[in-house]
């Protein structure tokens, strides 16, 4: 039999994954395999397969594989971490809005491996650490600026350490259904085509890529802009914050620990950017107005800016290959013109060049997964709990305008990651939540990466026990949660 057979694989748990087989599953939905290839390619075996190791993907897959299932992570770049270290600026957020609601009480409510993982970062120089902010903080009370590249460093040791069997540079690409269920996801690597097969399969996709291949409904709403965030290298952070103060400039300061310093400024923006109300040159508003970039940012090192995003708006959803091939042109092009204004209008920029940008533009929103529940915009913002809630969270991206009630949280219950019509999928991180206003909460990194946790935990819970992820108990699925320190409410 003409079989191509890999057995030395990613080794990160220092285990060589020898599981490969004869055949697969007949029955592939859209797999555009030949029945021959389809006899031909190999197999490997595991509890649970996490599509994507990006914010939640990461913690997903220790999740799951601290439960003792044997897991896979399958992630199409050569590091873990993805949005969260290409996108945003801050990750908001661990706490409840409690400083723009005087007497409310000060709570973290994200704890669990996500807290795990700034602690490793704090170890390393890689964080600021959880940092009040000094203004705006009706729109969040605490942030937390991170280097992107010790996270993916990070992320990667404590999969490594959880024993996940970590595959990167491997891109799902199909899904096999047998019945009403997934049997194994196809994937193409330098490998070739191989066939993962598990009783149980997270899509962390951020895109919703395997939920969509394995015949799951979805939509595209198309209602974000697209972006390349850049770290800008060479700023004299000091000089430019003077600068934008005497211009009464300043939005977002939050002070934290900056090259090993305590109390340094790491995360601060121009008000004036998107608003146009400040003392900054028109010229300068002006261009950053047409070129969709904004100053608010973050930095955990002197003389660099983490986050410059410069966003670009496209007529069609972002999962259209040849859309976003015009779009990663223009964007960088766009780059270089926002460092030029930068050079020309602010001070402490004059010398300031693009370090860092990433790897391709970062979505705010793909595909959306029909889940069994859809949280809406009056659940989030009149902090609604549920009896099968796996985590709580504060945050709300359009605050002051749309907060969650009072300081409080809401519940992000278990059936909104569960992958309406398949028995064993479940879906966590920015593919969930179609309502616009709820999604602009449930989509930010520290609500990825708590659903990440739960997604795991429930994953490893099923596919040990060998069941569906509707049979799982839920008091079986909290307990295990609540002895892996998530915070819940009740
Ligand atoms: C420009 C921008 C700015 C943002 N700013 C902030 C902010 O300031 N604060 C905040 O908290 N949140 C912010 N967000 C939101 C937040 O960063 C994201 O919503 C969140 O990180 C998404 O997490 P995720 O796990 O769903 O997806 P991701 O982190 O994107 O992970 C998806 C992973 O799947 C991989 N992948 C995709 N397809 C496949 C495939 N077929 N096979 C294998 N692997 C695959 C990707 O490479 C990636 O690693 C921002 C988002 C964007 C786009």
């Amino acid at each position: 039999m003409n079989r191509r057979i890999f057995s030395r694989n990613v080794l990160m748990a220092g285990i060589a994954v020898p599981s490969i087989g004869m055949g697969i599953n007949p029955d592939p939905v859209g797999s555009g395999l030949q029945d021959n290839e389809k006899n031909n390619i190999p197999e490997r075996e595991f509890d649970v397969v996490v599509a994507g190791g990006g914010t939640a993907g990461v913690i997903a897959a220790i999740a799951s594989a601290r439960q003792g299932a044997k897991t896979a992570l399958i992630e199409t770049r050569g590091y873990p971490g993805g949005t969260v270290v290409e996108g945003g600026t801050a990750l908001h957020s661990f706490f409840n809005l409690w400083k723009a609601f005087p007497g409310v009480e000060k709570r973290q409510v994200v704890v669990g491996i996500p807290q795990e993982i700034i602690d490793r970062l704090l170890a390393v120089g890689g964080t600021s650490g959880h940092n009040e902010m000094t203004t705006n903080y009706d729109y969040d009370s605490a942030c937390t600026s991170i280097d992107t590249e010790l996270y993916k460093l990070i992320a990667f040791e404590m999969l490594a350490e959880a024993g996940v069997f970590i595959y990167v540079n491997t891109m799902v690409t199909d899904a096999v259904r047998k019945g009403s269920a997934i049997e194994g996801v196809i994937t193409e690597s330098k490998n070739g085509r191989e066939l993962f097969k598990a009783n149980c399969f997270i899509d962390c996709t951020a895109y919703g890529d395997l939920s969509a291949r394995a015949g799951a409904s979805f939509i595209e709403l198309n209602d974000h802009s697209v972006c390349n965030s850049m770290g800008v290298a060479n700023v004299n952070i000091e000089k430019l914050y003077e600068y934008l103060r005497s211009i009464n400039s300043v939005g977002q300061l939050t002070f934290g620990i900056r090259d090993g310093k305590e109390n340094q400024i790491v995360r601060f923006g121009s008000e004036g950017s998107a608003l146009g109300s400040t003392g900054l040159p028109k010229e300068y508003l002006d261009g950053m107005r047409e070129l969709g970039a904004g100053l608010i940012t973050t930095t955990v090192h002197d003389n660099y800016l983490m986050f410059i995003k410069v966003n670009y708006r496209l007529p069609v959803s972002p999962t259209d290959r040849d859309e976003v091939a015009k779009a990663e042109l223009i964007i960088r092009q766009n780059q270089l013109k926002t460092i030029n204004l930068f050079k020309k209008y602010l001070p402490g920029c004059e010398n300031a060049f693009i370090a860092r940008t990433s790897p391709s533009l970062n979505i705010r929103r793909g595909r959306t997964i029909t889940c069994d529940y859809d949280i809406t915009s009056e659940d989030v913002l009149q902090r609604r709990h549920f009896e099968d809630d796996i985590m709580v969270y504060g945050f709300h991206d359009e605050a002051p305008r749309l907060q969650v009630k009072n300081g409080g949280t809401y519940g992000v219950p278990y059936k909104a990651l569960r992958v309406k019509g398949i028995d064993n999928l479940l879906a966590a991180g920015m593919l969930i939540t179609s309502d616009h206003h709820a999604h602009m909460s449930t989509r930010n990194t520290v609500c990825c990466m708590g659903q990440g946790q739960a997604a795991g935990t429930a994953a490893a819970l099923c596919a040990i026990s060998k069941r569906g992820t509707r049979q799982l108990p839920y008091p079986d699925l909290k307990n295990a949660l609540k002895k892996d320190n998530v915070y819940l409410e009740s």
